[in-house]
C-alpha cells in the first residue's frame, strides 16, 4: 500500500499505518503536498504543517515504542476554523477575529488530538458559520472540487464548505464541521461526501465559536459512513464544561456502520417534504433511496410532519436572535480587531461596522429586532412555540418509524455568485435540514447519485435522539446500494 492520499479512507490508512506500509509522517506529507497543489480551492484559511508534522512524528514514535495506539493515531484531518485551537489562529472566517489566537483548545479538537489525529490546518467557512455557500467568508469563497460547470466555479455549500471541499478534494482523510441548520449536511451533499450532525448535546460545544447556542452541533465529515463513525466516536462524549452536553454513553459507532442491515426497519417518508417546486432529479434520487432500502428488507411508511412549512421562518428568527446575543461580545475590547474611536461607543461602532460582513450584520439586525421589547412576544416567543410543535411532529412520527429519509438539499451545487444577493433564496437551501436542527435530532447526508450535470446529490437520514447508531446503520446500507464513488481528482 502506498501513502497516496487519493486512495485511502481512514479505515484503510489505519491498516496501512499498522502494517508499516507508510509512516504517519509520510501520510501527513502526502496530504500537505495535496493541499499545496489545491490551494486554488481556498479550502484552508490557515495551513499548519509544523503542527501536523510534529504530531505525526509523535504518532510514529508511539508506534515505534509499542505504546498502546489510539483510534485515530497518525490520521491527518482538517479542522473547521470555528473550533478554538490552542496557539493557532481562530478566525470564524471573520475580519473581527483577526489576530485572535486562543489560549485553549475546544473539547472536540482536544478529543481528536487525544485520539492521535494530526491537524493539517483550519478550513474556510461562511463568516461565523452563517450561510449555505461559503461565500460570506472574509477570506473569500471556496471552490467545489467537482466544478467548474459552464465555465463557472461552483460553491461547495456551507457553512462547512472548506471542510467539505478538503475532504472531497482528498486534501485530508476527514474533517470537523459544525451544523446549526444544515452546515454539515448540505455541503456534504454538494461535495459528494458523508456528513453527520449528531443529536444536540452529543458533542461538546465548549471552545467552538458560538453562532446559535441552542442549535450548534459539531460533527464529522468524511468520505465513507464508516469513517464518519470512527470520527464521531472520537469527537463525542459528556463534557462538564458544556452544560448542554448530554451525559450519555458513547456506543461503538464503527460497529454500527459495519452492520448495514435494515431488515425490519421502518423508514418514514415525510409527505410535506414532497414540495411542488421540487426538482425532478431530487425527487428521483429520493425515490431511488426508498427503493434501495426496501430492496434490502426495510419497510417505507409515509409520515406527516405538519409544521414543516414553518420551519424556515422559525429558524430564521431563532438563529439570528441567538447570534445577535452571542456576537455582542465582539466589541473591539476583548478579542481580535479594534478600530479606535473618540469615545468608547464609537470604538464599538467602528469595530463592529468594519469587522462584521454584510450577512453577519443582517443577522445581528434581525436578531436584535425580534428580541426587542414589543416584538419579543410576536416573533421570538412565537418562534419558540412553533419550534416545540416541530419537535413534537418528529416525536410523534418516531412512535411508528425508526428513521426518516429525505433529500438533503433542494438542488445540486450552484455557481459562486448565484443567489448571492437574494438572501431569501439562499435561506431556502436549508429547507430539508433546518427542521431536524430545530428538533435537535441526529441527521446524516450520504452521497446517493449524480445530477444531470454530473454533480453529487445527497440523501438525508434522520433518527431518534441519540440514536446515531441506527442512522449510521441505514446510511451504510444506502451507501452500499448507491455504490457512489467519491470522484474529484486532485487538480
Ligand atoms: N445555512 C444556515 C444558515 O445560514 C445554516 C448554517 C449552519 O448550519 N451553520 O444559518
Amino acid at each position: 500500500m502506498s501513502a497516496d492520499p487519493g486512495r485511502l479512507t481512514i479505515a484503510e490508512a489505519r491498516d496501512g499505518l499498522a502494517a508499516g506500509a507508510f509512516s504517519a509522517v509520510e501520510l501527513t506529507r502526502a496530504h500537505l503536498d495535496a493541499m499545496e497543489r489545491a490551494r486554488d480551492l481556498n479550502a484552508f484559511i490557515i495551513e499548519t504543517p509544523e503542527v501536523a508534522l510534529a504530531r505525526a512524528a509523535e504518532s510514529d514514535a508511539r508506534r515505534a515504542g509499542g505504546e498502546v495506539l489510539r483510534s485515530l493515531d497518525g490520521i491527518p484531518i482538517a479542522v473547521k476554523d470555528l473550533f478554538c485551537t490552542e496557539g493557532v489562529q481562530t478566525t470564524a472566517a471573520s475580519h473581527i477575529l483577526e489576530g485572535f489566537v486562543p489560549t485553549y483548545e475546544s473539547t472536540v479538537t482536544a478529543r481528536l488530538r487525544a485520539a492521535g489525529a494530526v491537524m493539517l490546518g483550519k478550513t474556510n467557512l461562511d463568516e461565523f458559520a452563517m450561510g449555505s455557500s461559503n461565500i460570506t467568508s472574509f477570506f473569500g469563497p471556496v471552490k467545489n472540487p467537482w466544478g467548474p460547470r459552464n465555465g463557472r466555479d461552483l460553491v461547495p455549500g456551507g457553512s462547512s464548505g472548506g471542510s467539505a471541499a478538503a475532504v472531497a478534494g482528498r486534501l485530508c482523510l476527514a474533517a470537523t464541521g459544525t451544523d446549526t441548520g444544515g452546515s454539515i449536511r448540505q455541503p456534504a451533499s454538494f461535495c459528494g461526501i458523508v456528513g453527520l450532525k449528531p443529536t444536540y448535546g452529543r458533542c461538546s460545544r465548549w471552545g467552538i465559536v458560538a453562532f446559535a447556542s441552542s442549535l450548534d452541533q459539531a460533527g464529522p465529515m468524511a468520505r465513507t459512513v464508516r469513517d464518519a463513525a470512527i470520527m464521531l466516536t472520537a469527537m463525542c462524549g459528556h463534557d462538564p464544561k458544556d452544560s448542554t452536553s448530554a451525559p450519555v454513553d458513547v456506543p461503538d459507532f464503527e460497529a454500527a456502520a459495519l452492520t448495514p442491515d435494515v431488515r425490519g426497519l421502518k423508514v418514514g417518508i415525510p409527505r410535506e417534504y414532497r414540495m411542488e417546486s421540487m426538482a425532478g432529479e431530487i425527487e428521483q434520487v429520493w425515490r431511488q433511496g426508498e427503493e434501495w432500502l426496501r430492496a434490502q428488507g426495510a419497510e417505507t411508511v409515509e409520515v406527516s410532519l405538519p409544521h414543516t412549512r414553518y420551519a424556515l421562518a422559525t429558524y430564521y428568527i431563532i438563529a439570528p436572535a441567538e447570534a445577535s446575543s452571542n456576537l455582542a461580545r465582539y466589541d473591539g475590547v476583548r478579542f481580535g480587531l479594534r478600530v479606535p474611536g473618540a469615545t468608547l461607543e464609537e470604538l464599538y461602532m467602528n469595530t463592529r461596522g468594519e469587522g462584521f460582513g454584510a450577512e453577519v450584520r443582517r443577522r445581528v439586525l434581525i436578531g436584535t429586532y425580534v428580541l426587542s421589547a414589543g416584538y419579543y412576544d410576536a416573533y421570538y416567543l412565537k418562534a419558540q412555540k412553533v419550534r416545540a410543535l416541530i419537535a413534537k411532529d418528529f416525536a410523534r412520527a418516531f412512535e411508528q418509524i425508526d428513521v426518516i429519509l429525505t433529500p438533503t438539499a433542494p438542488s445540486d451545487a450552484f455557481a459562486i455568485g448565484e443567489k448571492a444577493d437574494d438572501p431569501i433564496t439562499m435561506y431556502l437551501n436549508d429547507v430539508f435540514t433546518v427542521p431536524t436542527s430545530l428538533a435537535g435530532l441526529p441527521g446524516i447526508s450520504v452521497p446517493a447519485g449524480l445530477s444531470a450535470r454530473g454533480l453529487p446529490l445527497g440523501l438525508q437520514l434522520v433518527g431518534r435522539p441519540f440514536d446515531e447508531a441506527t442512522v449510521l446503520r441505514v446510511a451504510a446500507a444506502l451507501e452500499q446500494a448507491a455504490g457512489f464513488e467519491a470522484k474529484p481528482v486532485l487538480r
